[in-house]
C-alpha cells in the first residue's frame, strides 16, 4: 500500500517536498548562525576590529548589503561585519587576506587616500570587487583575484575543474559530483 502511494507521487510533488525540506534546513541554518553570532560576538568583534585597523577599506562606508545603497545618517560602525564577510568562506580562507594585503600595498605605494570599497560579491561564479578612488595597480590586483576565484572551488576552496551550466559556479571534481546528485549539471572547464 505504502509503495503504491509512493509511486503515485508526481514529479511536481517530489519537487515541492524537496523545496519544503530545503526551506526547513535553511531556517535551521539561519538559527544556528544567529546562535553562533550570539555566543562568539566578542571574538568576531575583535577579529573585525583588528582587520579594520590593518585594512581600513574593509569598513563599509557605502553600498553595504544588497538593498542599502547608502548608509543612513548617523550610522556608527560597530565592527559587526567587514567586506570580507561578503566572500564565501572558501574564498575568504583562500585569498581573503591576500587581496587585502596587496591592495594595502598598492594604496601605500600610490598614496590612494580616498580608496574605498563599494561592493564585494560573487557574479557569474567569480569575485566582483567594486571600489572607488583606485588606480591601475588596484585594478590589476582585483583582476588577479577575479581570475583566481575562477580557479577556486566556491564550496571548499580546492582547485576548480568544473563549472555548473545554469547558475554559473566553479567547483572541484568532488563538489561537482555532489551537485550533479542534486540535479545541477556541471561540465569540465575549457582551458
Ligand atoms: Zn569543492
Amino acid at each position: 500500500m505504502f509503495i503504491c502511494q509512493k509511486k503515485m507521487k508526481s514529479n511536481m510533488e517530489i519537487k515541492l517536498d524537496r523545496y519544503h525540506i530545503n526551506r526547513k534546513i535553511y531556517k535551521i541554518k539561519l538559527k544556528l548562525h544567529k546562535l553562533y553570532l550570539y555566543i562568539f560576538w566578542p571574538f568576531i568583534w575583535l577579529r573585525n576590529y583588528i582587520l579594520v585597523k590593518n585594512f581600513p577599506f574593509l569598513e563599509p562606508q557605502c553600498g553595504w548589503g544588497i538593498d542599502m545603497c547608502y548608509l543612513p545618517k548617523g550610522y556608527k560602525y560597530n565592527y559587526e561585519q567587514t567586506w570580507l564577510d561578503c566572500l564565501s568562506s572558501s574564498w575568504r580562507k583562500k585569498f581573503g587576506l591576500a587581496i587585502c594585503k596587496e591592495l594595502k600595498q598598492a594604496i601605500k605605494q600610490y598614496g590612494l587616500k580616498d580608496y574605498k570599497v563599494c561592493q564585494v560579491k560573487e557574479k557569474f561564479g567569480t569575485l566582483e570587487w567594486y571600489d572607488e578612488g583606485g588606480c591601475d595597480a588596484t585594478i590589476n590586483v582585483i583582476n588577479k583575484y577575479n581570475k583566481i576565484s575562477m580557479e577556486t572551488c566556491f564550496n571548499c576552496g580546492r582547485p576548480a575543474e568544473y563549472v555548473s551550466t545554469n547558475w554559473i559556479t566553479y567547483y572541484c571534481p568532488r563538489c561537482a559530483k555532489r551537485k550533479e546528485k542534486k540535479g545541477i549539471k556541471c561540465v569540465p572547464i575549457k582551458k
